[in-house]
């Protein structure tokens, strides 16, 4: 058990003129048993940032520290972590159990029955004993998946760092895998660095979430945090499917007005007052909003939020619709509604932007100047009552 802490950590590639900043100045700390999600976009720095804490990549500046002490210069077998790959690297000439006692011999000088204890209790909480004389050659992907975590688990370490470990596997597996890797940690209650650019992995797994991007740290939150509250427009668009929608508008006269390059009607959108107080007259901005927040068949929302549309595309996926709607004012938008809900491709329809709903972002650096809010949600009466 361990609290790791990441301070001003960078990392550079090459020199000059050339150089890559894989990871720049990112500062975490991940306390003791907590599990963190590390996500983001292919190259944002993500596999770095953890071969880092591995001892598998040097650090450029700044000091990653295990319990309070700086690792930055221990080797990796000294750093009491241990990695699970997404492509496993377990050994094919060696047998299952070979290949977790391996990880062990390295690590530790336990006498001999120990370790043999420690592999078979590790391989009976994964379910895998009856594989224990096989070679990987002879193994399904999940069942190669779920040796190498035992190979992680039978050292006994202070953390698990997990790099992209399901990403091989179909999504049905993934997802059992998900879960299970979920009961896993909770009853181990191991400090786990895990990477994903999967973010439906990070919201369903993270006890938080760090988002990254271009190798800069953009929010470290909860996964409702993160969904509800984007610190910026990068987080609001890459945490969520379908992604929250945005509509570039300018403030004039506590509204949002939106261009348009044809005739007719602009977009004019009315703010409430919380967010109205939240930007300034003449600035540019991003209207964000969900959309399972927009309402397709408006009745019961107020006239100056409900705007006429025409269907565009109708995606059902069984529980849902997905719906794309293009306003008759300019913007085009997707929303989420019931999978019984009846629309169709080329129907007209009225379309609701409920005011509590909103974000808005600044335009030119992104930032987050109002969040939705969650005051109109009454959340106690949600409460699963037992
Ligand atoms: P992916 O999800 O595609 O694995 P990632 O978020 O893990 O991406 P990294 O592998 O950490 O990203 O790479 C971050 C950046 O650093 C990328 O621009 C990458 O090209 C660069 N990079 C990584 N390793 C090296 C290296 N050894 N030499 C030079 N540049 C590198």
């Amino acid at each position: 058990m361990a609290r790791l802490e990441l301070d001003s950590v960078t990392k550079r590639f090459g020199d000059g003129g050339d150089a890559v900043v894989a990871v720049d100045d990112v500062t975490v700390e991940v306390p003791d048993g907590e599990f963190l999600v590390l996500v983001g976009p292919s190259g944002c720095g993500k596999s770095t940032t953890l071969r880092m804490i591995a001892g598998l990549e040097t650090v450029t500046d700044g000091e990653i520290r295990l319990d309070g002490s700086r690792i930055n210069d221990q080797p990796p077998a000294q750093r009491d972590i241990a990695m699970v790959f997404q492509s496993y690297a377990l050994y094919p000439h060696m047998t299952v159990r070979e290949n977790m006692r391996f990880g062990l011999e390295e690590s530790t000088d336990l006498p001999a029955d120990e370790q043999n204890d420690r592999v078979e209790s590790t391989a009976e909480m994964l379910d895998i004993t009856e594989l224990l004389d096989r070679k990987p050659g002879e193994l399904s992907g999940g069942q190669r998946q779920r040796v190498a975590l035992g190979r992680a688990i039978v050292r006994d370490p202070a953390a698990f760092l997990m790099d992209e470990p399901l990403s091989n596997l179909d999504a049905k597996l993934r997802s059992e895998m998900r879960t299970e890797l979920q009961q896993l940690q909770a009853d181990l209650d191991t400090t786990t660095v895990y990477v994903t650019h999967d973010q439906t992995e990070a919201m369903t797994m993270g006890d938080r979430i760090a988002i990254l991007d271009g190798g800069e740290l953009q929010q470290v939150a909860t996964p409702l945090e993160a969904y509800h509250r984007p610190a910026n427009r990068f987080v609001a668009g890459f945490i969520g499917e379908p992604s929250m929608n945005f509509v570039p508008a300018a403030v004039e006269g506590g509204a949002l007005t939106a261009r348009r390059a044809t005739a007719g009607d602009a977009f004019r959108y009315p703010l409430p007052a919380a967010a109205a107080d939240a930007v300034d007259d003449g600035t540019d901005v991003t209207l964000g909003i969900r959309p399972e927040d927009i309402v397709v068949d408006a009745v019961d929302v107020d006239p100056d939020h409900a705007f006429e549309a025409t269907v565009e595309v109708v995606e059902p996926t069984g529980s849902e619709n997905v719906v794309h709607v293009e306003l008759a004012a300019g913007p085009s938008v997707v929303a989420t509604v019931d999978g019984l809900q009846q629309v169709r491709a080329g129907e007209t329809v009225s379309v609701g932007i409920p005011g509590d709903a909103v974000h808005l972002f600044d335009a030119r650096s992104g930032s987050a100047l109002h969040s939705r809010s969650l005051d109109s949600v009454d959340l106690e009466s949600r409460r699963v009552r037992p």
